[in-house]
C-alpha cells in the first residue's frame, strides 16, 4: 500500500464531516509558537511565503490517492503541521483541486498573514474557511499564540473582517481558549466584539483536548466553556462549544427529531442549501444532518441538485 506524506484521514470532523486532511507545509513552518499547540513547539518562527511542499507534489499524491479511495470524503481539508497560508501556491492548490474533483475546499488557518491581501484574495476560492481568533488584546495575544515579531492583533481583526466583504463561502470563525491565559472575562468580550465586527457565519468555542507544547496550556471546564459561550453569544447569534469536555453540557438545540426536520424543511423551502449551509444554520453536527438530509431523501421529501460541484438539496416540486 502506497504512504502518503501529505495526505491523512479522510478523519470525522464535526463541523466538515468526513474530512481528507492535506498538508500544505512541513513541520512547525509557522507565523506563531501556540501555548496550546498539538504539533510540538515553533523553534524559529516565520512570516515568509514559499512553495515549501511543491504544489506537483501535493496534487500528484491527491490524485493517487483519490484514485484508489472509494469511501465518503464530505471536504478536502487544507491545513499543515503549520501555518496553511505560507505556501505561497496556496491559491492556486485551491483552484486546481475544484477544477479536478468535485469535492468541496476547506482551509484551516491561524489567521496571523490574513492581512496580507494575496492570501485574502487565494482563502477566497475556498468553499469553507475557519480562521482563528484566540485574542483581541496585543498583550493577551502574546502570551496565547507567541506571534513572530510585529505581527499585530488589532491588524488581525482588520484583515478578518476584509476577508469575510470578499469571502461568499462559509466562515468558521475558531476561539481557543486556554484557562488563566485567553479566558479573562474582560478578554472575552473583546473577543466577542472583534467577532461580531468580522461578522463569521458562527463561532466555535474550543479549549485544550490533547496534551500541547507547553505544561501551562490547562482545558477549561465544562462549566467555564458555558461562560464563554454565554458571552459570546452577545455579540453573535451562532456560538457553539466543539470541545468533546462540553459534550455533556451541551444543550440539544432540538427537542426531538421532528422539531429539526421541522426546522430543516422550513429553511430549505427558502431556498436550496447544502448540508453544510443547514448545519451552520441548525448549529447540528455534519453526520446529524447528513443524515437527516439522506433519509429525507429516501422519503422523497427532498431531492438533490448539483451546481458547481455543490451538492443542494430542496423540496421537490410537488411535495
Ligand atoms: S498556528 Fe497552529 S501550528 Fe502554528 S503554533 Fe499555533 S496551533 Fe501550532
Amino acid at each position: 500500500m502506497e504512504k502518503y506524506k501529505y495526505i491523512f484521514g479522510p478523519i470525522p470532523s464535526r463541523r466538515l464531516g468526513m474530512s481528507l486532511g492535506v498538508d500544505l507545509v512541513p513541520y512547525k513552518v509557522c507565523i506563531y509558537d501556540c501555548v496550546f499547540c498539538e504539533v510540538g513547539k515553533t523553534l524559529k518562527t516565520v512570516n515568509i511565503r514559499k512553495e515549501y511542499i511543491k504544489k506537483e507534489d501535493i496534487l500528484g499524491e491527491l490524485e493517487r490517492f483519490l484514485g484508489n479511495f472509494s469511501g465518503q470524503i464530505d471536504h478536502i481539508t487544507l491545513t499543515g503541521s503549520g501555518e496553511t497560508t505560507l505556501n505561497v501556491k496556496l491559491g492556486e492548490i485551491i483552484k486546481e483541486i475544484k477544477e479536478k474533483f468535485t469535492y468541496p475546499v476547506a482551509v484551516l488557518t491561524h489567521s496571523g498573514n490574513i492581512t496580507d491581501p494575496h492570501v485574502r484574495l487565494e482563502l477566497s476560492y475556498a468553499d469553507v474557511v475557519c480562521p482563528s481568533l484566540d485574542a483581541a488584546t496585543q498583550e493577551v495575544f502574546e502570551k496565547v499564540n507567541r506571534p513572530y515579531h510585529g505581527v499585530k492583533i488589532d491588524e488581525i481583526i482588520v484583515g478578518l473582517r476584509e476577508f469575510r466583504e470578499i469571502f461568499k463561502g462559509t466562515m468558521f470563525l475558531e476561539v481557543l481558549l486556554v484557562q488563566g491565559i485567553n479566558d479573562s472575562e474582560g478578554e472575552l468580550e473583546k473577543i466577542g466584539e472583534a467577532a461580531r465586527y468580522i461578522n463569521p457565519d458562527s463561532i466555535h468555542i474550543n479549549t485544550v483536548d490533547r496534551p500541547g507544547s507547553y505544561p501551562e496550556a490547562k482545558p477549561l471546564l465544562p462549566e467555564q466553556l458555558e461562560f464563554a459561550r454565554s458571552i459570546l453569544s452577545k455579540y453573535h447569534p451562532n456560538v457553539r462549544v466543539l470541545s468533546r469536555s462540553y459534550k455533556h453540557l451541551e444543550k440539544p438545540q432540538f427537542s426531538s427529531e421532528e422539531d429539526l426536520i421541522n426546522e430543516l424543511m422550513n429553511i430549505i423551502r427558502r431556498r436550496p442549501m447544502t448540508v453544510l449551509d443547514i448545519v451552520t444554520s441548525t448549529g447540528s453536527d455534519f453526520f446529524e444532518i447528513s443524515n437527516l438530509v439522506k433519509k429525507l431523501q429516501q422519503e422523497n421529501l427532498l431531492e438533490e441538485v448539483k451546481l458547481n460541484g455543490n451538492k443542494f438539496y430542496k423540496i421537490p416540486s410537488k411535495v
